[in-house]
């Protein structure tokens, strides 16, 4: 029966699995007299690109009283029911049928969405209780089906179908919900239950992810909440779905929606950290971090979420910067993975920032501010035109931790600041909700550790210039070194696909060879020097017996045209980054003694911030 006392009630069905439909009911409880208006959102909190679930919707009707309502469209996302004298129902399928963590995704192995994909709002009504009940599906299918998500039960057992609820729209579209016949396995950190649940990956070691992921919580909840050591939330999921190849994560305010490729995952019997297994741990510690750094610490332009059109925030490099850098930190600090394994992502993440030229062109304020229109929608001209505020924030987030370690002497850190956000902005939040104003990052870093980075700041975050890291790392006694992008003599600053038969340049980077020489993204490699190259070997190949300075004679189709270019081709660029501690630095780490500076602090200028 839906919840009368609540003033707005879904009920959530999954119609008919094989054509992916799942039906909802809905019932506003006191509409608006003039005409109730409904909307449902264009983006998900999150993830930073206008996405129009409502066109999902393929069939939606209004009624009072089990009499007709008209209901007319206002624009793409918003219908308007005509004025009604009793509460209005909606009755509306919605297509379920994007695997992805940002959407709804609905057949007979599962259910999982968001409530951005299906719950409408009441506009104007968007701070009242809701109500939802989640319906079992009746077929045989579905007999071992269970529920996980963090929406508060409203009757509801924990894992079971049934009455969950919400304070107001916002909660309600924060907590998504996976219905299906998974498994799962809890641990406790910060005095406060998590679970990891697996979807389609039977053979996977949970016992084993559930021991490496506890102290990557903990680690992260003793940085925030040094004095109590207990975490934010009441009950934090991993709903983690797997498939043959994939991986993202998207985080919510308890929850975090994951998918993996399944040999990322752990099997019994698996001893270390294979890199594949790092890159998911890696994954999962960065959507928890999010917990705090973006679920509630969040820029002042998400406060409150505009769903219908973008939030522009120059900060991204903050929220996903400053997570990405902590992210693979965590996994270190709390002792999951080996110093060597985290030098080795951490360089990782350097080269693929200097592999873009792209980094030259757009400063990572910018890079966030255009999440929408370029961030997320890269073209084949990316690379040389974007910088990522996830790879360029992170090792942001690594020179001011360095800065600041060195500048006060070693007594205060980036772990500071963070405290002083989270005090600030993020443990009141639900009470007094406000965000990260736009300019405040350099006062705060100051008030939270002394040290004044704001010229820093200013040239890392708005200019284009490259981080001073291999400065900053060797005083901490981490060598940085830069090896060329590519084995072998020369490269053509190209990267390829096979398309139908035919290698095809999916990017031509600047300044490259294959740039200088006249050739373009979705040009058809035809033949080199007269002869067919038809893969990506047969190209290396090629590369491979050539030396810096030698021309080829190359072939392209051009949409139906064939084109002759001639290429000179390069050694490949120093591109590659590999870190290494100094031996003084390894002989400490096998002390155990904590990182400090290699050099004594040097006597500060007159504006405290020299170089
Ligand atoms: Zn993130």
């Amino acid at each position: 029966m839906p919840d009368d006392a609540a003033p707005i009630h879904y009920r959530v069905r999954l119609q008919d699995a094989a054509a992916h439909l799942l039906a909802v009911r809905m019932r506003v409880g006191r509409p608006d007299p003039q005409g109730q208006r409904l909307t449902l959102p264009t983006w998900i909190p999150g993830s930073y690109l206008i996405r129009e679930f409502a066109r999902h919707i393929v069939r939606i009707r209004a009624s009072c009283r089990s009499r007709p309502v008209a209901l007319s469209r206002v624009s793409k996302d918003t219908w308007q029911a005509a004025p009604c004298d009793g509460p209005l129902r909606l009755d509306y399928l919605v297509y379920a049928w994007d695997f992805s963590v940002r959407g709804a995704h609905a057949d007979q192995s599962h259910v999982f969405f968001n409530g951005t994909s299906i719950f409408l709002a009441a506009q104007g009504q968007q701070h009242l209780r809701c109500t939802v009940r989640l319906d079992k599906p009746r077929g045989v299918f579905a007999r071992r089906w269970r529920v996980a998500t963090t929406l508060p039960a409203d009757g509801a057992a924990e894992w079971a179908f049934g009455d969950y609820q919400a304070g107001d729209y916002d909660e309600l579209i924060d907590h998504p919900v996976e219905m299906g016949d998974f498994r799962f396995a809890t641990f406790q950190a910060g005095g406060c239950e998590h679970a990891v649940v697996l979807s389609s990956a039977p053979d996977a070691d949970l016992d084993r992810i559930v021991r490496d992921l506890a102290p990557v919580c903990q680690a992260q909840i003793d940085l925030f909440e040094s004095e109590t050591r207990r975490a934010p939330v009441r009950r934090y999921l991993f709903l983690t779905q797997a498939s043959e190849s994939g991986y993202g994560g998207l985080e919510h305010r308890a929850s975090t929606a994951l998918i993996c490729a399944r040999h990322d995952l752990p099997h019994r019997g698996m001893t270390g950290i294979p890199e594949r297994y790092r890159g998911f741990l890696g994954l999962a510690s960065h959507e928890y971090f999010h917990t705090w750094n973006v679920k509630r610490i969040k820029p002042a332009a998400f406060v409150p979420y505009d769903l219908a059109r973008e939030s522009y925030t120059r900060l991204l490099w903050v929220f996903e910067g400053f997570t990405s850098y902590y992210d693979d930190l965590m996994l270190v600090r709390s002792g999951v993975i080996a110093m060597a394994d985290y030098l080795q992502a951490l360089a990782q993440t350097i080269s693929n920032v200097l592999r873009g030229a792209g980094r030259f062109e757009q400063s990572v304020g910018d890079s966030s501010f255009d999440a929408w229109t370029r961030f997320y929608r890269q073209d084949e001209n990316a690379p040389n035109a974007i910088v990522s505020y996830y790879a360029k924030g992170a090792l942001i987030a690594l020179s001011l931790d360095l800065t600041i370690r060195l500048r006060s002497n070693h007594r205060r850190s980036l772990d500071d600041v963070m405290r002083l956000m989270w005090a600030r902005y993020g443990r009141a939040f639900e009470r007094e909700p406000h965000g990260l104003p736009e300019e405040v990052m350099p006062a705060l870093v100051y008030e939270a550790t002394g040290v004044d980075v704001s010229r820093d700041l200013a040239r890392w975050v708005d200019g284009t210039a490259d981080l001073p890291l291999a400065e900053l790392l060797a005083s901490f006694g981490v060598i940085l070194a830069l090896e060329p992008q590519h084995e072998g003599p020369t490269w053509l600053g190209v990267r390829t696909t096979v398309r139908d038969g035919d290698l095809a340049l999916t990017q031509v980077l600047h300044e490259g060879p294959a740039h200088r020489g006249g050739l373009s993204a979705h040009d058809l490699l035809v033949a080199i020097d007269g002869y067919r190259i038809r893969s990506e070997s047969a190209l290396n190949a090629v590369l491979a017996r050539r030396q810096p300075g030698d021309r080829l004679a190359v072939q392209v189709f051009r949409a139906d045209q064939l084109l002759d270019f001639e290429v000179s081709l390069d050694s490949p660029p120093h591109t590659k980054a590999k870190l290494t501690l100094t031996p003084l630095r390894e002989r400490r780490l096998e002390r155990r003694t904590p990182i400090r500076p290699r050099r004594p602090n040097r006597r500060r200028s007159g504006d405290g911030n020299r170089r």
